[in-house]
Order: C-alpha cells, then structure tokens, then sequence
C-alpha cells in the first residue's frame, strides 16, 4: 500500500510540510525518554502518548516505522536521588526503569523498537565526542569536554536564539573552565562517589545531550525523519544535540522537528481531591488509563493542556458513553451474520473524515470529535433505527464496529471488552462511593424475583431505592446490569 501523505507542523521552519521520509515507505522516529530518578511526570506521560499515537496513526497509514526512545540513567537528578535514598545510583536508576515500563504499559503506551540506556552506550558517545574534538568544534579543559558554540555557525538554528545574548545570559558555574559561557559540557571529569568511565581526557561521564546524539545516529543512522520531545527540550537539549551531531557528521540531523506542548497543572494544584499529584502512577491509580489517554488526546498535541479533575472525570464520562455504546452494538449483532447488500448512509465517512483529521498534524482532538459521529450513528441505530430492514441495519452496524477496531489500534482506545472496562470502572465507583455491593445485589436479585411474579410495582419500589443508593440498573439483551449514576 502506498503510504499516505501526512503533514506535520516542523519546529525547525515553524510550518506545516508534508512528510516526505529520506527513505520512503520508512520513518525513523527519535523520541528523548524519561531520566529516570523518579517516577514519570502526568506531563511527560502526554508528551510519551502523544508520539505513541503519531507511530501508531504512521504505521496505520503504510509507513514503516523504527521508534527509539532512550532512558537517561546517567545523570545529576540521579545521582542526587541515589545520594538521598542510599542507594547506588546505577540500582536507582534500574528500580525507575521498571517503574516506567509498568506505567507506560498501563498507559497502553507502544514498547518502542529500540529502547536503548545511557550507560550501555559510552563507547558510541566517546566516539562522537572523539570526533568533535579532532574537527576542533570541542575542546579539553581540565577532565571536562565542552562543545564550543561559536565554532558551529548554526548554533541556535532550532530554537531561534541570538548567540550573542544567549553569551552574555549564562553563568559559568563554579569550576567550570569554558572558553564561552554559552559552551556547553559533553564530558564532566569524574567527582569522589559519582558513576565514571574511562576516556581520553580521564574519568568522567557524558554530559546530558551527547547521549541522544549518539543513540540516534547509532539506531536510525547520522540523519533520520522525526525527532520528537517535550516544548521544554528545545532550548537546550536538542539545540545542543542538533548542534553536536551536525558539526560531526557534516549531515542534517533530524529532518523534521516536532514538540508536544506543556501540561498546565495550576488547575491540579487548586483541586482538593488530586491533591498534588504529578506522577502518571499517582494518576492512574485514580483514573482509568484510557480515560486518561482521552483526555490527552483532546487537546491537540501541540496546545497546552491544563490538567484538572473535572477534565479527568469528564473524559472518564465520555469513555463510559464510549463503550456502553459499544457492549449495546455488540449484543445486537456481535457474531451475526447478515445477507450480503447496502448499507444504510453513508458509514465510511467517519473514518474518512478520522484519517483526514490525522493527516493534518495529528489533530487527534478533531478525529475525537469525527469519532462522536460514529458512536451517534451507532446508538441511532441500534435505538431508533431509521429504516425497518433488520439485515440493513445489522450489516451497518457491523462496518461502523469493524472501523471502531480500526481507530482502536491508532489511539490506544477501546482496547478492553466493553462488559470488562464497564465493570472495572463501575468497581472504581462503588469504592470511591463507599458503596456496600452485598445490599445493591440483594436489591437487584429482589427485583428480578418481583418481575419474575409480575409484581411490577414491587420491582419499581426496588429500582427507587437503588436509585436512592446511587444507583443506576438498565435491563440489557444479556439481562440486567447496574452501574453507579
Ligand atoms: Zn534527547
């Protein structure tokens, strides 16, 4: 199949291109993980599903895509963290891995292709810094490597800074011997207690951007399509990066640049119930993962997005609508088989206008909203149909489910059997109410026996006090089913 075309918003030109890889038919996408000294941030997590759905829509639309993203286990937050924990920075930071594996799976985050670590690359980083330094763009100074930014002409070229301000605005940290003080550092000589490795200019360890320039050139080759990270990475890890791989290879880096905008947590802050939370752990054991995933995907990637309670609950709201729509469908005609004819309307317009929406950047916030037409057209139909033909209607409901699997696989949604994810949320609810499960059952099992005996008004007493209790029964085609309103 012949890969679509997508167009996606650059920051290098700060404009809308259509993608063209350098190889085409393939995409290498280069994405800055998480350093992993903590648990991963709620807004680091919108940056990771925001490019977890950029290689799924890719790979949808014909693209073969190779997606790295590294771990940064080398690094002052972690040797701070080690210090303050006891432990030694190299376990820490191990510990912190597996703790983002669990979460970015819970998150139905994608494993990338390749997701290689700081410290299993120090011969790849030598390597690079060996070579800036021979082309005399870096320079030795006491232990330390620094990358001298008045000898790369391009230095700024991404972030659009004027090096001559941006000489005068930094401070030269104590220690430091740099020729400029906007030179940045690509090796740090060794201090007592700190993780080091050999090297020519002696013990020491990588400065933080080195790393990304080496692991990029390593798995997707000196120059790759997309490099991706957070708003905040452009100044300066990736100015740094951009500027350090360049000045090696005399090739383009990352033919195209894109960055997720900033998750705004004032809204969290004020909020009682979330309290702080910040960590996607502390998030997820509240709400659902694709509830959260929703709530991401609503906002555009590249827009702030303010996190908020409400908006959290909102989109739990939505996904439940989401997927009793889809346990209805289901009854009606999961596994039937209607006679072969026409559909009813025209059911294929909802994808189409989805991939449209995609096409342009990645708009996952208006392919949400071509969704909702979907999931209308699916509850018109199996609650009101507008036309009498059971075979008609069957058969269309069907397609719009077939092309509900479709997005499925693209934004990480609907991944659960509906009668599960329903469940798990209605459990959610009863310990967040309090609710003593025992008593709604015994009630609901009271109800059954009245209709069982045709005392109706019984049953309607019974359904009263659930309601009272919080509680909401709707009798389905597989019997009856209760959640809480
Ligand atoms: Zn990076």
């Amino acid at each position: 199949m012949a890969a679509a075309s997508i167009r996606l918003f650059n920051t290098m030109t700060m404009q809308k291109e259509t993608l063209v890889p350098e190889v085409p038919g393939k995409v290498g996408v280069y994405v800055c993980g998480p350093t992993v000294y903590s648990y991963v941030h709620i807004g680091n997590a919108r940056t990771f599903t925001s490019f977890d759905v950029v290689v799924r829509y890719l790979r949808y639309r014909g693209f073969e895509v190779r997606y790295v993203r590294n771990y940064t286990d080398v690094d002052d937050k972690i040797i701070k963290a080690a210090r303050e924990t006891g432990e030694q920075p190299v376990a820490l930071a191990a510990r912190f891995v597996e703790a983002f594996r669990e979460d970015a799976r819970a998150l139905h985050l994608l494993e990338p292709d390749v997701s290689p670590k700081v410290s299993d690359h120090l011969p790849e980083i030598l390597r690079i810094i060996g070579t800036l330094v021979d082309k005399g763009v870096a320079y030795e100074s006491q232990g330390d490597v620094y990358f001298s930014v008045r000898a790369y002409p391009d230095y700024a070229k991404l972030s659009k800074r004027n090096l001559e301000e941006l000489c005068m605005g930094e401070r030269v940290q104590p220690g430091e011997q740099k020729r400029e003080p906007a030179d940045f550092a690509l090796w740090k000589a060794a201090k007592p207690g700190e993780p080091s490795w050999d090297s020519p200019w002696g013990k020491g360890r990588p400065g933080w951007h080195i790393e990304c320039s080496a692991m990029s050139a390593r798995y997707l080759g000196e120059t790759f399509d997309i490099h991706g990270g957070g708003l905040d990475l452009i100044f300066p890890h990736h100015e740094n990066e951009l500027a350090q791989s360049e000045a090696a290879s005399g090739k383009t880096f990352a033919r195209y640049w894109m960055h997720c905008g900033f998750l705004d947590l004032e809204g969290a802050k004020m909020s009682k119930s979330l309290g702080n939370v910040v960590s996607l752990r502390e998030a997820l054991g509240r709400v659902d993962p694709e509830a959260l995933r929703f709530f991401f995907l609503s906002t555009h990637y590249r827009h702030p997005l303010a996190f908020s309670d409400k908006g959290l609950a909102d989109a739990e709201l939505r996904m439940e609508y989401f997927y009793e729509t889809l346990r209805k469908v289901d009854e009606r005609v999961g596994g039937k088989e209607f006679a072969p004819g026409p559909l009813h309307g025209e059911p294929a317009r909802f994808l189409r206008e989805f991939e449209s929406l995609m096409d342009d950047d990645f708009n996952s916030a208006g392919a949400l909203g071509a969704l909702s037409g979907l999931f209308g057209a699916m509850n018109e139909l199996t609650d009101k149909p507008p036309v009498k033909d059971k075979a008609l209607v069957g058969r269309t409901l069907q397609a719009l489910r077939e092309d509900v699997r479709k997005v499925s696989g693209v934004l990480g949604l609907f991944e659960d059997e509906p009668s599960h994810w329903l469940l798990r949320r209605r459990d959610r609810a009863v310990k967040e109410r309090g609710l003593d499960v025992a008593r709604v059952e015994g009630l609901m099992a009271a109800r059954v026996e009245a209709r069982k005996v045709k005392d109706f008004a019984e049953a309607d007493r019974l359904r009263g006090e659930l309601k009272a209790l919080g509680v909401e029964i709707m009798d389905t085609a597989g019997g009856t089913v209760w959640k809480v309103a």
